[in-house]
């Protein structure tokens, strides 16, 4: 059977789960990127208090299907949020309105690797398993390639000298990735692509801050649902650190941790300890164990993200506070939804970073406090 899957976007997760399916032969149909349309899809047709993430997607899939697609891939999950039954939701929304949608749903690889093994073959048409495996290890050093160069970004942002070059060096670098088809293709196309990032000319003297970013996966991940918060706060003068990236993810779920010389989740969920003893869905417990590890790297500050009614985010905001008491870090909770503007962001991102450079230049000694 030939089918024509599609699958929803989240940032640039898209690149790595194309080619993965491509190499093995798999008609990808790729939603547009997500826009203010394809979330007012969703919001007319999500029960209003679903989390952003859901509606997003429910919208990716009705713009999927006007360009012909009709197999959804998903991932599924288990307890304690609502994203164990996210794919089954968005599938009877579907059907109720029409869509002829066959859904194929990956549950979490660390319970379940042959199953999702199994299912990535279905959808190949019975590829070999060495086939199979070869595509998945394409689809995660193009993860690894594509974070490579969102770290660079970080560094380059708020040390460019002529505004937005990082971005323009960027999605060029991003071109050279894309276009590989073939897994020996991969390292030339890596090189290419630094190289364009590192023509960028920067200012290496300028005063930063660092901010490290933890919360909802999704949110995290996806410029649209975050309001592009990484490009917004280079221009700032921030140095970001994203605490989940792709590659890092794949890694610690998939491959349950065999590249060492990656960041893993479990360091986090064990500084996360000290404040919250047990899961509590979503990457909840590592909110709060990203945000030890950053005050203890000398980050000048952290924010939150998450959407509305995000459920272990929640739980993670009303421990933050404690955290950053105990150590000396300030914090910021930024909450997404439809109802989300630009301006609104950019003044709490002002007044924050304000807060932090003040910060700074007090305990570097080049302003003095005074008490009146
Ligand atoms: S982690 Fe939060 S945003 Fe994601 S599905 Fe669960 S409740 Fe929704």
């Amino acid at each position: 059977m030939i089918v024509k899957v599609t699958y929803p976007h989240m940032g640039y997760m898209w690149i790595c789960v194309k080619a993965m399916l491509e190499y093995l032969g798999v008609d990808v149909v790729l939603p547009p990127p997500s826009s203010k349309k394809t979330l007012s899809f969703g919001v007319k047709h999500a029960p209003e208090f679903a989390c952003m993430p859901l509606k997003l997607n429910l919208g990716n899939f009705m713009e999927a299907a006007e360009l012909g697609a009709d197999t959804i891939v998903m991932a599924g999950g288990c307890g304690p949020c609502r994203f164990g039954y996210y794919a089954q939701v968005e599938h009877a929304i579907l059907e109720d309105l029409g869509y002829k949608y066959q859904l194929v749903v990956l549950e979490p690889p660390e319970k379940h690797i042959g199953e999702l093994l199994g299912k990535i073959r279905h959808i190949t048409g019975n590829r070999s398993w060495r086939q199979v495996i070869r595509g998945v290890r394409f689809g995660y050093h193009k993860a690894q390639a594509v974070d490579e160069l969102e770290k660079m970004a970080y560094y380059m942002r708020p040390r460019e000298i002529t505004a937005g070059e990082t971005d323009l060096a960027l999605n060029r670098a991003l071109k050279e990735i894309i276009a590989v088809k073939a897994p020996e293709e991969l390292p030339a196309a890596r090189e290419k692509a630094a190289q364009i990032m590192r023509a960028v000319p920067l200012d290496r003297q300028r005063k930063v801050v660092r901010v490290g970013l933890v919360g909802e996966i999704y949110t995290l991940l996806d410029p649209f649902a975050n309001q592009d918060i990484e490009r917004k706060l280079g221009r700032m003068g921030v140095e970001v650190d994203r605490s989940i990236h792709l590659s890092e993810w794949i890694n610690d779920h998939l491959f349950l941790g065999l590249a060492k010389n990656m960041r893993s989740s479990k360091l986090a969920k064990q500084k996360a300890l000290a404040y919250l003893g047990h899961f509590v869905g979503g990457h909840g417990m590592e909110t709060v164990g990203n945000t030890v590890l950053y005050a203890e790297q000398g980050f000048d500050g952290v924010i939150q993200l998450l959407p509305f009614t995000c459920m272990p985010e929640i739980v993670a905001q009303s421990i933050l506070p404690k955290v950053s008491a105990d150590l000396g870090i300030p914090t910021m909770t930024l909450i997404v939804d439809e109802q989300s503007g630009d301006a609104g962001v950019v003044t709490r991102l002002e007044a924050f970073v304000d807060l932090l450079m003040r910060k700074k230049e007090i305990r570097e000694g080049s302003v003095k406090c005074t008490v009146i």
